[in-house]
């Protein structure tokens, strides 16, 4: 039987015509950005990797930052972890810090430090989707290869004027098959480049530009006037809101630091003794509690014995320090920054995951960003009482 087709095909004069277009508007509107200049496939990996989930302004100076400590992919596959995750602190979505790090050994051990040239070998690898695969190989290798992101996502159900959830199975497939359709046999990447600047820069989620457009002649969404209502959005998802502490535990001038499982949030992170409050949040008043005042014996009880069940320290909190709050993924986490002394720091043993370390010593130490907040307000107060 035969099935219909995701999408009426362009003709091939249209598609040169559109292609022609998009090659004239690239070339007078590409921004300058760091990972463009080289054409190499580790920066464009990299650029690609730390590009999902984060907004370019942010990822220029981590990028830079990052390509100077580790220059060639050699470079990463010899280093420390500890060291490739300092380094990502404060991009978030460390797993995509911990996955370049195990791609980059693989390689180098397996190819030398060369990319395969396949979309399948590529996503064989840790980390690697198929539309990073398809940025490595269209922009450093100029291998056909079709891409579909979050901005080409949009750009493409305008076109199309697909109506329907584009990031369901069947909006994945009509999408990608109408990016290869699209996708010339000769300067791949460029047309990549600008098909992803133009849903960047033009083709915006609110008040795309339309009358600027290159593709606006073959933009369905715009015959129809449906840019707003295209692509359909993305269920909203519900917020927890949800009270965890962070206990600095101090044993003279030093603080515990762990490491976070392979399990756990922050994986590879170091952190301050910190867990989620469950059942005891309500112990914390909506308000806060305020600074320098005495807190509620039963909730600092429940801290303490908290503490004990998980490390076989006995502590005892002196003072609140601060709250901070910030989000992670569908949680909203109001995070009681505590102050704590220990009665018998013998009992727990220093390993490669728990040690005692100095103020002075955090910033060889990847932190969460909230364990960093904290850690520089330890600094700062070590500094005052001379303990640096
Ligand atoms: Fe997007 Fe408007 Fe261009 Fe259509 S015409 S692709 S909606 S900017």
């Amino acid at each position: 039987m035969p099935t219909e087709p995701l999408f009426e095909p362009l003709d091939s004069a249209t598609r040169t015509r559109l292609r022609r277009s998009l090659q004239s508007w690239y070339a007078k509107r590409a921004r300058t950005l760091p990972w463009r200049e080289t054409g190499e496939a580790y920066p464009i990996w990299i650029s690609e990797i730390m590009l999902q989930q984060t907004t370019v302004t942010a990822v220029v100076p981590y990028f830079e930052r990052f390509l100077t400590r580790f220059p060639t992919i050699h470079d990463l596959a010899r280093a420390e972890q500890d060291d490739v995750l300092r380094y990502w602190e404060g991009l978030g979505y460390y797993s995509r810090a911990r996955n370049i790090h195990k791609t980059a050994k693989q390689l180098v051990e397996t190819t030398d430090g060369e990319f395969p040239r396949t979309v399948d070998d590529l996503m064989a690898l840790p980390g690697i989707g198929r539309y990073t695969a398809g940025a490595i190989l269209s922009f450093a290798f100029d291998i056909p290869a079709p891409i579909v992101e979050a901005n080409t996502l949009r750009l493409f159900s305008r076109m199309l004027g697909y109506e329907d959830d584009p990031r369901a199975s069947r909006g994945q497939k009509t999408l990608w098959a109408f990016a290869e359709h699209l996708l010339p046999r000769k300067n791949v990447g460029p047309f990549n480049q600008s098909i992803m600047e133009l849903g960047s820069l033009v083709c915006t989620p609110t008040e795309p530009d339309c009358p600027s457009c290159p593709v606006r002649s073959s933009c369905q969404a715009f015959a129809l006037g449906k840019q707003e209502q295209i692509p359909r959005r993305a269920p909203r998802q519900q917020i927890t809101q949800v009270v965890e502490v962070s206990v600095a535990v101090r044993h003279g001038g030093r603080f515990l630091l762990r490491q976070n499982a392979e399990d756990q949030r922050w994986a590879g992170l170091w952190d301050f003794v910190r867990f989620p409050l469950g059942e005891a949040e309500l112990l914390v008043p909506e308000s806060g509690f305020e600074s320098g005042k005495p807190l509620a014996r039963r909730f600092t009880a429940h801290v303490e014995q908290a503490v004990q069940e998980q490390t076989g320290l006995r502590i005892q909190i002196e003072r609140f320090l601060a709250e901070q709050k910030h989000s992670v993924t569908r949680y909203q986490i109001r995070l009681q920054c505590l102050f704590a002394s220990v009665e018998n720091p013998s009992a727990l043993a220093e390993t490669e995951t728990q040690r005692w370390v100095a103020p002075a010593d955090f910033e060889a130490y990847p932190l969460s960003t909230t364990g960093r907040k904290l850690a520089k307000r330890l600094q700062h107060d070590a500094k005052q009482m001379r303990l640096l």
